[in-house]
């Protein structure tokens, strides 16, 4: 089973969606499910045609609203694996709202933003993640909105699993799309995705290796070192996070990543490294996390009130008994 739809793909020559699309269907055999037992919920934009490309059921939806379609789904299908694909564009602008409550309620579904800081779809104009001064045709003069940190907003919006790869990176980006598909909850993945058209290199930077890498890849269980040959390295710095020579410091002060930490303050300050003046960028699986979900305990509700006759409903409102919230 590839999970090739006979659709034609159309997106343009080089597009960052064609390896994210081949990574994901390289992907979904190794999860053993039915194609029929797989949803691919999208919204609108370049990376919403994503539905079409697989050979499992699929919905192409509303602007910013797959969040909510797939939220229904997932409440009444726990049977189905639920994914949503949605854009920067799509899912923190007009989605930014269901976006958020997704993953504060912890939907068990997953969400693969492809973050490529522009709007493609409609010819680039600059989106919520586009940097400042970003020249569009819609910012003929330099953008003057801060863009989104995304995996901070995921992190502050309570998600239970947040994760980023590059889209040229298909090694790291299985690796987090395998364990996104076994996370109970909402399992938020962003990929970073070139759009050769309207925002060509955006992600350059990263792709650089050596002494010029701006990209830190951390593994749960592993010291956090980067940079040319482990020149780098991540250590603690009051409450939060800090990088410095590897040289420099003591093993034993090397952070351990720890994906299952119940504190979300250590994956916030992950995903906002900075050191004299330079970004860095983390990928791989930054939490995962465990949580009561939002589906189970709406099911939970539900076959509690099969149950409950009028008599029972009039005692919970007007009497002094209370249902217990999972
Ligand atoms: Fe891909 Fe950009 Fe073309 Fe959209 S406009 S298909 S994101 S290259």
């Amino acid at each position: 089973k590839d999970f090739m739809s006979s659709q034609e793909v159309r997106w343009c020559p080089g597009c960052g969606d064609y390896v994210i699309l081949a990574t994901v269907r390289s992907m979904l055999p190794q999860l053993g499910l039915k194609r029929e037992n797989i949803v691919f919920v999208s919204g609108i934009g370049c990376s919403s045609r994503f539905p079409y490309y697989l050979e499992t059921y699929g919905v192409h939806s509303i602007h910013g609203r797959a969040p909510t379609i797939a939220t229904g789904l997932s409440v009444t299908r726990p049977d189905l694996s639920v994914w949503v694909v949605t854009g920067d564009g799509d899912s923190l602008s007009i989605g930014g709202n269901h976006l958020i409550h997704a993953l504060r309620r912890n939907v068990n579904m997953r969400i693969l933003m492809f973050n490529n800081r522009i709007y493609g779809l409609t010819k680039g104009q600059y989106s919520p993640t586009s940097e400042i001064g970003k020249i569009t045709k819609s910012t003929p003069v330099g953008s003057i909105d801060a863009p989104f940190n995304t995996m901070s907003l995921a992190i502050g919006a309570e998600a239970t699993f947040v994760g980023r790869a590059l889209d040229s990176d298909r090694t790291g980006l299985s690796e987090v799309l395998l364990a996104a598909a076994q996370h109970r909850g909402a399992a938020f993945v962003e990929i970073l995705q070139d759009c050769p058209i309207f925002n060509d290199g955006s992600f350059d930077l990263l792709r650089k290796e050596g002494a010029e890498s701006r990209l830190i890849h951390v593994r749960h269980g592993e010291p956090i070192v980067f940079g040319a040959e482990g020149e780098l390295c991540v250590v603690r710095k009051g409450f939060g996070l800090n990088i410095a020579r590897t040289s420099d410091v003591e093993p034993g002060d090397i952070v351990v990543h720890d994906a299952h930490t119940d504190d979300p303050e250590y994956a916030y300050a992950l995903s906002r490294l900075s050191d004299q003046g330079l970004t860095y960028t983390v990928t791989g699986i930054v939490r995962q996390a465990v949580r009561p979900t939002y589906d189970d305990g709406a099911r939970e509700q539900v076959s509690r009130a099969k149950e409950t006759t009028p008599a029972d409903l009039q005692q919970v409102l007007h009497g002094n008994n209370t249902w217990t919230v999972l």
